[in-house]
C-alpha cells in the first residue's frame, strides 16, 4: 500500500507555493496522493483574525482540483477544539508524511505531544527563504526527507495585504481561487 502526503496549514488563503510543494513532494517520494488539510483553529495563530474554516475548505477544494493526485481533507476542521497534528496521523491509520515547509519544521517541538509525534510520523521538508536548515531541531532533521524545489517566496499574509492594498492576485493563486476571494469579499481593502 502506498503512502499518503498530508499537508496542513491554514490556507488563508491557498497558493502557487503550496501547490507546488504538494506536487514537488508527490513526485519525489512517489506518494499515492497529496492531501490539503486546513486546520480548523491554528491555536498558534490566535493572535489573527483567521478566515472562517468553511471559505478556507472551499479554496481548498479548489487547489486540489487542479490535479488528480490532490486532495482535500476536512478532518481538522470537522474536529472541535484546537488542532492538534498528532490526533490526526493517529486518525489516518495508514502510513502517511507530513509535508511542511522549514519554517513549520523549526515549530515541531512546539507542537502538542511533539515527542510522541516524532515517535510516529516522518516529514517531507522543503526550504523556505529566511529559513536555514540548521535552525530545524536535530529530532526533526533525523525523521525528514528533503524536497527539492526552487525557492518560492510567497505567503498567505503576503497575499492577504496585496490583496487589501486593491490588487488581484491573479497567477499567485489559481484563477478559481482568485474568483473565489473576489466574489466573497476576502480580504479587501479596509476589512484587514
Ligand atoms: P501564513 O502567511 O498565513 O502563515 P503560509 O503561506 O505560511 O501562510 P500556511 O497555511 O501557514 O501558509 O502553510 C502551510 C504549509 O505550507 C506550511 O508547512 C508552510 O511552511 C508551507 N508553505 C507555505 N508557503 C510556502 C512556500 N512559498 N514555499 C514552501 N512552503 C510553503
Ligand atoms: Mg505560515
Amino acid at each position: 500500500m502506498g503512502v499518503i502526503g498530508i499537508l496542513g496549514g491554514t490556507f488563508d488563503p491557498p497558493h502557487v507555493g503550496h501547490l507546488a510543494l504538494a506536487h514537488a513532494a508527490y513526485e519525489q517520494l512517489g506518494l499515492d496522493e497529496v492531501l490539503f488539510m486546513p486546520a480548523g483553529d491554528p491555536w498558534q495563530k490566535a493572535d489573527r483574525d483567521v478566515t472562517p474554516a468553511a471559505h478556507r475548505m472551499a479554496m481548498v477544494s479548489l487547489a486540489a482540483s487542479v490535479a488528480p493526485y490532490l486532495g482535500a481533507d476536512d478532518r481538522e476542521i470537522d474536529r472541535t477544539g484546537p488542532t492538534y497534528t498528532i490526533e490526526t496521523v493517529t486518525s489516518i491509520g495508514d502510513e502517511c508524511v507530513l509535508i511542511v515547509g522549514a519554517d513549520a519544521a523549526k515549530g515541531v517541538p512546539s507542537w502538542h505531544r511533539a515527542d510522541d509525534l516524532l515517535d510516529i510520523a516522518s516529514f517531507a521538508v522543503v526550504d523556505r527563504p529566511g529559513v536555514a536548515r540548521s535552525e530545524i531541531d536535530p529530532a526533526v532533521l533525523r525523521r525528514c526527507t528533503w524536497v527539492d524545489m526552487p525557492p518560492i517566496d510567497i505567503s498567505s499574509t503576503a497575499i492577504r495585504a496585496h490583496v487589501a492594498a486593491g490588487h488581484t492576485p491573479r497567477f499567485l493563486v489559481p484563477d478559481s481561487i482568485a474568483s473565489y476571494i473576489a466574489m466573497n469579499g476576502l480580504y479587501q481593502p479596509g476589512t484587514a
